[in-house]
């Protein structure tokens, strides 16, 4: 799975095709999308017009919450394959754990049918607690290979993050930007762009790059999406870590996954 891939949410359909080709043009191989987000067809026509072999690219998309237990996740797959066009995924996610309704352990039976059958290479959740995972380690048999949560400078996440390292499952960071809403003015990430002739957005991210997480930054800006995937070529020093690492300010963006149970 390549360490930096792009975000496509709240892209209209006809946008996600515009901005996945740019976004192929600029070297980005990996794709996240998701049956939420209503673009995978979008998404899936930019994928295999592109011309690249389907084995250079990385797709996931995600189940939706209305769609979880075992045989609807099994019908939520098919529907998303047909809107995306392709043969097989790269990666399945169960998008949130709604806990409350009890039914994650049962749509990870159904992910683990999919792989077994060669439908998708990985399975992996997105936005599970420790709670939630630790059950999932207990009653299933595969363990998922990434958790995508939210994490970005303000909100670090590092108990979770301890938590994957110790099961060996991989972080990938949803909001590495935290979604262009203040951080990206933050004062520390401005002065180490200045310092290392970046943007805070490629700061940010060559953070992300750094502390080994798996990155899916989002834009529809041609110039934007070249410039988030232009963090290879620098390095921040062991003090610019510690700078972007004190400021975690431990507030989320998004829902707090313990309690979002909504399936509309
Ligand atoms: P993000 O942190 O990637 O921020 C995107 C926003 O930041 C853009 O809309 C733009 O306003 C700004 N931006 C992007 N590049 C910039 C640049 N170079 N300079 C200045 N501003 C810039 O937020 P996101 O889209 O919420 O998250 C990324 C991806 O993560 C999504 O597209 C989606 O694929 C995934 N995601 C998953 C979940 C989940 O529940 N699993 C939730 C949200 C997002």
């Amino acid at each position: 799975m390549p360490q930096l891939g792009f975000g496509v949410f709240q892209v209209s359909d006809a946008e996600a095709e515009a901005a996945v080709t740019t976004a192929l043009r600029s070297g980005y191989r990996s794709v996240d999308t998701a049956s939420a987000y209503q673009n995978e067809e979008g998404t899936g026509r930019a994928l295999r017009e592109s011309g690249i072999p389907r084995e250079e690219l990385f797709v996931t998309t995600k189940l939706w919450n209305d769609a979880q237990g075992y045989d609807d996740a099994l019908r939520a797959f098919d529907a998303s394959m047909s809107r995306l066009g392709l043969e097989y995924l790269d990666l399945y996610l169960i998008h949130w754990p709604t806990p409350s309704r009890g039914l994650y352990l049962d749509t990870w039976r159904a992910f683990e049918k999919l792989k077994a059958d060669g439908r998708v290479r990985s399975i992996g959740v997105s936005n599970f607690t420790v709670e939630t995972l630790r059950r999932l380690l207990d009653e299933t048999d595969v363990v998922p290979v990434v958790n995508q949560i939210e994490l970005h400078p303000y909100f670090q996440q590092a108990g979770l993050r301890a938590f994957h390292r110790e099961h060996g499952i991989r972080t990938e960071a949803w909001a590495p930007l935290g979604q262009g809403r203040g951080l990206l003015d933050d004062p520390a990430l401005t002065a180490l762009g200045r310092a290392h002739g970046r943007t805070p957005a490629q700061i940010a991210l060559r953070w992300h790059v750094q502390i080994g997480n798996v990155v899916i930054p989002k834009s529809v800006t041609p110039s934007r999406i070249a410039e988030n995937i232009d963090v290879f070529g620098f390095e921040l020093s062991p003090d610019d870590m510690k700078a972007i690492g004190d400021l975690d300010k431990g507030v989320r963006l998004g829902p707090d996954p313990a309690t979002f149970n909504v399936t509309g």
